[in-house]
């Protein structure tokens, strides 16, 4: 039994103060020395809501991902601090095309498998297509290698990036062919954008959705989750950062519990938005008085949720 699971968690969102040195001096890149301006860099302000600060903090660790040696130690360095913090299982996640300085998009997944392999826990990786204009065939090719690397590590598909600008709808011929491959995926949506793109990724067969809170702003939709058991990977904090919510305290956890949706929870960016697994279940306790019973629930949807069921 899996007791600490995380199913959704940027790598490149994910680079630790301690992670971002280590790549750093591998590869002579330099950075600033003080821990606080290295925070900046990495972290989102405290009670920061604005969401093009939120992606800002990306393009940092992203150029720290850029070779093959990187992204390998990177990913069992992350591995060992959610071994430390007590997760036993992760389901990581990435986006071959923005690791492309030096690498195609295959040597990317190699490399983040290797790290996977001398990792401490268990983990899978789930490949990330992004929403972008003009990026078709790079999107086509990581389904091609999801296809490739199936059952050696990558369990799913996934669609990131800036939701609201990039419609969900506008990616039907990613999920086509996942479909037709047997290529399971999530999608990004209900974060950024409304209830419309989570029904579009349902629509499209994702069998999990990233995010997924703004279902609560469609009673129709909120049926259907509960109906069909489609887990949704809440991701809390990392909604506060986005400005979605001002406070956990908002936050409609118990309304999805409430209706016997299949919620789990998870933290998106441990450092771009200063948070781990187990920090997310102590805030909504403190927040939402979380009992021990909704707690339990919350853990076994996650277990049951995985798409490696190894
Ligand atoms: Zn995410």
């Amino acid at each position: 039994m899996r007791a600490f699971v995380d199913l959704h968690l940027h790598i490149d969102g994910s680079i630790s103060l301690e992670n971002a040195r280590q790549l750093a001096s591998l590869q002579q890149i330099a950075i600033p020395d003080s821990e606080d301006a290295l925070r900046s860099l990495l972290q989102v302000r405290d009670g920061c809501c604005d969401l093009n600060e939120f992606l800002g903090k990306f393009s940092f660790p992203c150029s720290l991902l850029q070779t093959k040696e990187a992204l390998k130690k990177a990913t069992e360095t992350l591995l060992k601090e959610l071994h430390a913090q007590q997760v036993s299982y992760a389901e990581l996640r990435f986006a071959p095309q923005k690791h492309s300085d030096t690498l195609c998009q295959k040597q990317a997944i190699e490399a983040v498998l290797e790290g996977m392999a001398k990792g401490p826990i268990p983990s899978a990786l789930i490949l990330c297509c992004m929403r972008d204009k003009g990026n078709e065939e790079e999107n086509l090719e990581t389904l091609s290698l999801a296809k490739e690397f199936q059952g050696k590590g990558v369990v799913a598909i996934d669609l990131a990036g800036a939701e609201a600008l990039y419609k969900t709808n506008e990616f039907g011929y990613i999920f086509e062919k996942a479909r037709k491959e047997n290529i399971p995926f999530t999608i990004h949506a209900g974060e950024a954008d409304g209830p419309q793109s989570i029904w579009d990724a349902i629509n499209f067969g994702a069998t999990r959705i990233g995010h997924g809170i703004r279902a609560i702003e469609d009673p129709v939709l909120m049926e259907e989750l509960a109906k069909r058991k489609i887990p949704l990977e809440l991701c809390p904090t990392s909604n506060v950062c986005t400005g979605l919510y001002k406070d956990l305290r908002d936050y409609p956890l118990r309304a999805f519990l409430d209706k016997g949706i299949v919620v789990t929870i998870n933290t998106d960016d441990m450092s771009v938005c200063g948070t781990t697994l187990s920090l997310e279940f102590e805030k909504l306790k403190e927040a939402l008085q979380l009992t021990g019973e909704e707690i339990a629930v919350l853990q076994e949807n996650a277990q049951k949720a995985a798409f490696s069921k190894e």
